[in-house]
């Protein structure tokens, strides 16, 4: 399976990067080695001096698609959940100026944490979901779907057109504003629609 990850999809975000914004979504994959397993606490790695949290929305697709239209992209995935897309923002920096891919600076192992999943039904509107991440119980990023520049169905079908959806396929789209960079000895948790949904220690 494979992580699908959207960058610069709040606007907030792409300015305190001093980012261009985007025409058509940006993405990028994760490997599955990335997936930081269940329980387990996260390591700063050792090749990087500033990894920062970006705490976003997750889609679990749930069947093989491709070329799927807006319309139909609700019918390609049940659960929700909130994840952090850790990144090595030295690296990236570094790579981006010179031109070259990001997959070192997001795709190391642990640079993916999954919460738990959520039914899609429990949600009135996917876009309009409300969701935090806390740094040692203070709130740090707050985001709200509707924010986004692109909103998950436009973002299942604009991924699809490039690459085959398959059954476990995870969608990670895109952090808010306030990112920042982690210690040893943080505790970060997240909440969306006020249920907590992940928590962890950074070693
Ligand atoms: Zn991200």
């Amino acid at each position: 399976m494979k992580l699908i990850c959207i960058g610069r999809n709040y606007a907030e975000h792409i300015d305190e990067l001093q980012n261009e914004r985007p025409r058509e979504p940006i993405i990028f994959i994760k490997p599955d080695s990335s997936i930081l397993p269940k329980g387990q606490d996260f390591y700063i790695p050792e090749f990087s001096k500033n990894v920062h949290y970006e705490v976003e929305v997750l889609v679990k697709i749930k069947k093989v698609g491709k070329h799927i239209s807006k319309k139909f992209a609700p019918t390609y995935y049940d659960e929700i959940g909130l994840g952090i897309d850790f990144t090595a923002r030295d690296l990236q920096a570094d790579l981006k100026s010179k031109g070259l891919p990001w997959e070192k600076a997001k795709g190391f192992d642990g640079a993916a944490v999954i919460g738990k999943w959520i039914s899609k039904d429990m949600y009135e509107n996917l876009d309009k979901l409300k969701f935090s991440l806390l740094k040692n119980g203070e709130n740090v990023q707050n985001g709200d779907t509707s924010l986004m520049l692109w909103k998950i169905d436009e973002l299942i079908s604009y991924v699809s057109t490039y690459f085959m959806l398959k059954k476990g396929d995870i969608l990670f789209t895109g952090t808010p504003a306030g990112v920042g960079k982690v210690s040893p000895n943080d505790y970060l948790s997240g909440t969306l629609e006020g249920e907590k949904m992940f928590a962890i220690n950074i070693k």
